[in-house]
């Protein structure tokens, strides 16, 4: 194993330099994430990203079964970071959760995954 160069070093003295600063942030991090969104909003807005990421988890969690729209063009665009919104709850989640989602939902009801899964995202030509 080499020896730490001048390098590491820098990066030990840059962490050590910031962790007051890390250590505040993830403090605050850390309260934010054991508020509720009304808690979090009084303080922070409505807009704030944090209350946005948790009235989501918050229309998602409430819903009793998840009908997500159709994405007839979901080719169109990259996979990787496409989501997909449900039409009951207007929860948003990733489209790879989604389908994860709907392999439970069919496989503890007996519902066709696949016809499911081909309303909502069409196959295409095989070519
Ligand atoms: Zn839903």
């Amino acid at each position: 194993m080499a020896a730490a160069g001048p390098a590491a070093v820098n990066v030990v003295n840059c962490i050590w330099k910031d962790a007051p600063k890390v250590d505040t942030n993830f403090a605050g991090l850390f309260r934010a994430l054991g508020l509720t969104a009304d808690e979090l909003a009084a303080e922070k807005g409505e807009d704030h990203a944090l209350v946005q990421i948790k009235r989501n988890s918050e229309r998602l969690e409430k819903c009793e079964t998840h009908v997500f729209e159709p994405a007839p063009n979901w080719r169109a665009t990259p996979m990787f970071g496409q989501k997909i919104k449900c039409t009951r709850c207007n929860g948003v989640m990733k489209t790879h959760d989604a389908m994860t989602y709907l392999r439970g939902y069919a496989h503890g009801s007996g519902a066709d995954y696949e016809a499911m899964t081909n309303a909502i995202w069409p196959p295409g030509d095989p070519r």
